[in-house]
């Protein structure tokens, strides 16, 4: 193959078909592909995103939220928000998907080989994050704490719910979830994500932390990661913004002096903090 069509390859979409799909929420699928033509290993580092063709209707960056060990698939959690959504979730097993990637720098995993992680997620923002959970825990002795601060709407909106469960009762692992309307029947925290840092058992000199949700509750989150003694190099984020080629010949998701899409969606609150003040950057 020429450099050219080397170039070109990553804009080519490969056939997957969708072999499960689970629903998690009202509006949030699970589904997961395999290849159609049945090769083998698809690598991606958790953090990592596919473009998704929607046969006839459209193209979406979405993560990957699946387990990095099961090299065999790629699983994504989608939550309905618009056409090339729903036509993504509303898919049955069997059906065809075309898949471009997976692209971008995902969460610093082996950097962070040693330290405790504080993950801290907001509604789908859980999705990006699953692949950080799954590496920890399948390498356990490779880390030390972990703390998972979740927040969702209600208690139907929390994704994953039976692993929430099972990851609590996992060795030196700390899980709190918390929503903003809890209903008659929840017996859990209510309020946003940053009530439940009073509740972490943080160590910050020695933590890593990964935020994913939306921007306004990162930037809570991250002020207040801040305010516990976290360096701003401590703290990552991921960011999304509307993206076409996904491999920064575009300029659709250009942030500041970045591209998301392939010098992200994962920064360090140092690189992007003093761009996220900024009114509609
Ligand atoms: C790197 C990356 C990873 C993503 N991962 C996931 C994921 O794991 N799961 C998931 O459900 N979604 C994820 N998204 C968001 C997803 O791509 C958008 O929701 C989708 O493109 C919307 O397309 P649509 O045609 O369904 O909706 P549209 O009709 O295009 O939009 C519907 C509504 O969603 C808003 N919207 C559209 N695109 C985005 C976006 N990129 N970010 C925020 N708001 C948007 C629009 O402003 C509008 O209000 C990710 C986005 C990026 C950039």
């Amino acid at each position: 193959m020429n450099s050219a069509a080397i170039a070109l390859e990553p804009m080519m979409p490969q056939t997957h078909s969708v072999r499960e799909v689970i629903k998690e929420t009202p509006d949030t699928f699970t589904l997961t592909l395999q290849p159609e033509d049945g090769a083998g290993a698809i690598g991606f580092q958790p953090g990592q995103f596919s473009m998704l063709w929607v046969f006839g209707v459209g193209e979406l960056p979405i993560s990957i939220s699946g387990d990095p060990g099961k090299q065999d698939r790629l699983v994504y959690t989608v939550r309905s928000v618009g056409k090339a959504t729903n036509a993504f979730v509303s898919q049955k097993p069997g059906a065809g998907v075309g898949v471009r990637g997976p692209f971008g720098i995902g969460w610093p995993v082996d950097a962070a080989r040693g330290r405790d992680l504080v993950i801290v997620a907001g509604g789908i923002g859980l999705a990006p994050l699953r692949p950080v959970i799954y590496h920890v825990l399948s390498h356990r002795t490779e880390y030390g704490r972990l703390v998972l601060l979740y927040g969702a709407r209600s208690p139907r909106d929390l994704l994953y719910r039976k692993e929430l469960a099972s990851w609590a009762r996992q060795r030196d692992t700390q899980v709190l979830t918390t929503v903003d309307y809890g209903g008659l029947s929840w017996r859990n925290h209510v309020g946003v994500v940053t009530t439940l840092l009073k509740y972490a058992r943080l160590r910050p000199a020695q933590s890593v932390a990964m935020l994913c949700g939306p921007e306004i509750m990162m930037r809570f989150v991250a002020r207040d990661l801040e305010g516990h003694g976290f360096g701003r190099r401590q703290i990552y984020l991921s960011m999304e913004r509307n993206m076409k080629c996904a491999v920064g010949f575009c300029g659709h998701c250009q942030y500041g002096p970045h591209f998301i899409c392939k010098d992200g969606p994962v920064f360090t609150y140092e690189q992007i903090g003093p761009m996220m003040d900024k009114y509609e950057l």
